[in-house]
């Protein structure tokens, strides 16, 4: 490689960087976002709890309550989507055991399962 590729290279590289720097940014707010979304449920349920309570009358409140606890899982999931992508953009993925391994990796240090995804395995 010349010297002028090798600093192209470099500039790519760098300009690479940076676009997965607004990425992970970007998703790591939409995380935020949604995380305080589960903690304002979790006061409205919190809220729900005490106004049946305070009424002695937990029909509303059940069906209140389950609502907000939909809300919430509908939200988790959501988040656990764009953990994945972030995890993806970093050159990352996560075992089932919780283990962080780079994307190319075939089987998990920690507990040594095999990940199944074929679309690394292609050059092999
Ligand atoms: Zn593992």
């Amino acid at each position: 490689m010349s010297f002028f590729d090798k600093m192209k290279q470099g500039a790519s590289d760098a300009a690479k960087k940076a676009q997965q720097t607004v990425e992970i940014t970007k998703l790591k707010t939409q995380i935020s976002l949604k995380e305080r979304e589960i903690e304002k449920s979790c006061t409205y349920i919190g809220e729900a709890v005490f106004r049946s309570y305070a009424n002695g009358d937990w029909k509303q409140a059940g069906k209140d309550i389950e609502g907000y606890c939909l809300h919430i899982t509908g939200l988790r999931r959501d988040i656990s989507v764009l953990e994945v992508k972030m995890k993806e953009i970093k050159n990352e993925k996560v075992c089932s055991c919780g283990k962080v391994v780079a994307l190319d990796v075939r089987f998990c240090p920690t507990c040594g399962n095999p990940f199944e995804d074929e679309r690394y395995f292609d050059e092999v």
